[in-house]
């Protein structure tokens, strides 16, 4: 099996036959290997540099109903809430006096926000902070309209594509939502030239092995410049209330593997892992992330964004709690830099 693990880290690339192989019950061992790999590999592109992007969680009015995420419009228990655009303009002040040179504007798919309002609102920002970047990830829309964005100055966007596997799409999201449209979506955004990011849920419902090589074959193709993925985690006021997270050693697996398919991709620790283990995060790095995003967002919102029970957003996750997450990070032997980011091409 390690065998397998090094043809990766030179290849860059598996058979679906190999990624079922590995993902069939891995041994500590061998994920020990795989995590090892990854981070001479994040090592090599990146050194022992973390970068920090700075999430402004905008809006939790959402039009969809995806059966996993407690912003789904038929929750009536969320307390949902907008930010005004001079909400978000502090959120970035105060992230750049915190060093943060990247803001990430994610909602729910809300109406509230025209297109040509988020347009402005990137304009502003940029024109306010030009040696900043800003990344997206507002879901799905038209071709054109995500050429705006691009056009109005937006640098990246995020849209995971959750599952790969159209039936499991299904399974998760009701129509009209479909695996066939995400994709789409993201076919597009790269076309356009933003720096794209996607990735899936672990451990969603009804996920097989199968799914799981689906989803790593996708990237492979696909080769976004960032890949966030994470634990499915219930929320208890969705269908989904009763399934049990997914498992955090898994994840980690995966990070592992997608970082030596992927060698320069961003890779963030997500909000998921920290929120399944206090220790998650660096869990993370040391299988082969090199990002993190604090929440940025004012703190009276935080607990309204609410994708699934118990969200991290507190602590090192607390975008004001910078020096914290020096610190964790730190001893660990990693550093938090002031510095864009960007995906770099090698
Ligand atoms: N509306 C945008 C979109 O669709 O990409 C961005 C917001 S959406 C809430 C952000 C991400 O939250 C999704 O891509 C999904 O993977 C994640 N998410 C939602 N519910 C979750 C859950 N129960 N457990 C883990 N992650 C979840």
């Amino acid at each position: 099996m390690k065998e397998l693990i090094d043809r990766l880290a030179v290849n860059h690339s598996l058979t679906r036959e190999e990624l079922h192989r590995l993902l069939e019950q891995p041994e500590a061992s061998l994920r020990e290997y795989a995590a090892l790999r990854a981070r001479e590999q994040t090592l090599r592109c990146f050194g022992k540099r973390i970068y920090i992007r700075g999430l402004i969680e905008f809006t939790n009015v959402c039009k969809n109903d995806c059966y996993y995420c407690g912003l789904r419009r038929s929750n009536s228990l969320c307390r949902r809430y907008r930010l005004t655009e001079t909400d978000i303009l502090a959120c970035c002040e105060q992230g750049y006096r915190l060093g943060f040179r990247t803001f990430v504007l994610q909602g729910g798919e809300d109406g509230g926000f025209s297109d040509a309002t988020l347009c402005r609102l990137v304009e502003t920002i940029k024109s306010r902070f030009p040696d900043c970047a800003v990344t997206l990830s507002v879901g799905e829309r038209s071709r054109a309209v995500y050429q705006s964005f691009f056009d109005a100055g937006a640098d990246r966007y995020l849209l995971r594509h959750e599952t790969a596997d159209s039936e499991h799409y299904s399974r998760l999201h009701p129509e009209p939502l479909s695996a066939k449209e995400r994709k789409r979506c993201l076919y597009d955004l790269k076309e356009i030239g933003f720096q794209v990011g996607s990735g899936f849920l672990v451990g969603s419902p009804y996920q097989t092995i199968d799914h799981l090589c689906s989803d790593i074959l996708f990237l492979q193709e696909f080769k976004p410049q960032m890949i966030g993925i994470g634990p499915f985690i219930p929320h208890r006021d969705t269908p989904f209330g009763s399934f049990p997270p997914g498992d955090l050693e898994l994840t980690f697996f995966l990070v592992s593997l997608l970082r030596l398919a992927h060698p320069n991709a961003l890779i963030p620790a997500t909000t998921a892992v920290g929120s399944l283990a206090e220790n998650g995060r660096e869990c993370a790095i040391l299988a082969g992330a090199n990002v993190v995003m604090p929440n940025l967002s004012p703190p009276v919102h935080r607990g309204d964004y609410a994708l699934y029970n118990n969200k991290l957003s507190d602590g090192a996750e607390a975008a004001e709690s910078r020096a914290l997450l020096d610190a964790r990070l730190a001893a660990i032997g990693y550093e938090v830099v002031v510095d864009r980011g960007d995906y770099i091409e090698r």
